[in-house]
């Protein structure tokens, strides 16, 4: 099935200039860009996307974090998005992530992970909703 799905580039890898690589790479592995934009969101809106999370202990600093700098939001279309994304992208902690996966190549620790995706088509819907209008 066609679906949609949320992408974003976080600060540490906006940072390190891997917007191009990390774009290459969905769709070298068969995801469109839809669409994508540069942003910069407050504390408020990232506690707003986050907030599923508000309950755990990283909760604050990840909120500091994904405000901190530039991030890039992408949406991602492709047969099983949602899940390839999830495949591409590999564990949230880069230490455990599948070789070749995204957070493996890139990812700096457990918070500064480089990207986020949607985990669901709910989540994916309502995360596309928030960034783009
Ligand atoms: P994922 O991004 O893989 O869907 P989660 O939804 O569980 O992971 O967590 C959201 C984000 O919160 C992660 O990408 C990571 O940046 C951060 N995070 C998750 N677990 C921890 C942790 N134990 N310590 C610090 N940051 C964490
Ligand atoms: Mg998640």
């Amino acid at each position: 099935m066609t679906e949609q799905t949320l992408s974003i580039i976080k600060p540490d890898a906006v940072e390190r200039n891997l917007e191009k690589e990390i774009k290459d790479f969905f769709i070298k592995n068969n995801l469109k860009i839809a669409d994508s934009k540069k942003v910069k969101i407050s504390k408020e809106e990232a506690e707003e996307f986050y907030k599923v999370h508000q309950t755990k202990p990283f909760y604050n600093d990840l909120c500091n974090y994904l405000s901190s700098g530039a991030i890039v939001v992408i949406i991602l279309e492709g047969e099983n998005a949602i899940l390839k994304n999830r495949e591409l992208m590999g564990a949230t902690d880069p230490i455990k992530a599948n070789d070749g996966s995204l957070r493996k190549m890139y990812g700096l620790s457990i918070d500064k992970n480089s990207v986020h995706g949607s985990d669901s088509l709910e989540n994916a819907t309502s995360e596309i909703k928030f960034f783009f209008k």
